[in-house]
């Protein structure tokens, strides 16, 4: 079968998903290790039959739901080749809004030091050592499954300025004070219908899930973020579309200062901040 012939089989067989066609595309180019514009550009090459087969067994797998990242492997953030797997949350372009305002904050000639709560594959801190050298990163997670993805995706990128640590939110030996205190910790509420569609259903509930309201650990973040932070050290969040007045509100009666909210890409209120006053 032809490349073209088997795209549109494929199409048709993912017809219930809204990016039907991007994901056949994407699924065939991770079996023949090529970019999509190889697809354009050789549409009538002929699939080897073990190709044919591995591509179909990616085609059920899709069409049960689950998601091409897992099924590739592999996912774009920050324009960086991240791999993922269960074990971590598959990041979302809506999270680079937390890396380009962090970056924001992070002069380039300055040693800084950043402390990232939660990182999952790794991919905010990765995307911030990959734009500032002289930065020191501490990156955390609960999952020691994580904490190895994260470690391999740091040095795929050939980054040795992320230090990887086990821990629960800030306990772990030898904290520090750090200018920067990032994350996007879970926030999803318990109960939320949209855990049962989609990706989210494949992956880790403890990225995803926080308590009835989805802030049981951002209010944990907030109250404990001010006693490692250094004096006009930031705390910066990616938070759920409803969450931004609740979050200003809880940096207020914690005491952070030039308290704000950046919208994302569809103008959904997506990252707080706060400032350690002295
Ligand atoms: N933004 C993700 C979603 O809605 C959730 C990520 C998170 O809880 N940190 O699927």
């Amino acid at each position: 079968m032809q490349i073209v012939d088997a795209l549109k089989h494929a199409r048709r067989q993912l017809s219930l998903s809204d990016s039907a066609r991007i994901d056949a595309e994407s699924l065939l180019c991770s079996i023949l290790r090529c970019e999509r514009s190889k697809l354009y550009a050789y549409p009538e090459q002929v699939l080897r039959d073990e190709e044919l087969d591995a591509f179909n067994e990616l085609l059920v797998l899709r069409a049960e739901g689950h998601p091409v990242a897992h099924l590739t492997g592999q996912k774009e953030f920050w324009s960086l080749d991240l791999k993922v797997s269960h074990d971590a949350l598959i990041p979302r372009p809506e999270t680079e809004l937390l890396v380009e305002t962090a970056l924001a904050l992070i002069p380039e000639d300055k040693q800084t030091k950043l402390l990232e709560l939660g990182t999952g594959t790794g991919a905010i801190s990765i995307a911030i050592a990959s734009e500032r050298n002289r930065i020191n990163i501490t990156a955390t997670d609960l999952s020691e499954k994580a904490l190895i993805l994260a470690e391999e995706n740091a040095s795929l990128h050939l980054l040795n300025n992320i230090i990887f640590k086990k821990a629960d939110w800030f306990t772990f030996p030898d904290i520090d004070r750090y200018d920067l205190i990032i994350s996007n910790p879970p926030y999803i509420c318990t109960n939320d219908p949209h855990l049962k569609r989609g990706d989210v259903q494949f992956e880790p509930i403890s990225a995803l899930v926080s308590g009835t309201d989805g802030l049981e650990d951002i209010r944990i973040i907030i109250q404990q973020a001010q006693h490692y932070l250094n004096a006009r050290g930031w705390l910066l969040l990616e938070h759920g579309y409803n969450q931004a007045a609740q979050i200003r509100q809880l940096l207020i009666d914690n005491g952070y200062t030039a308290n704000a909210t950046v919208k994302d890409y569809s103008g959904i209120e997506r990252v707080s901040m706060g400032q350690l006053a002295n």
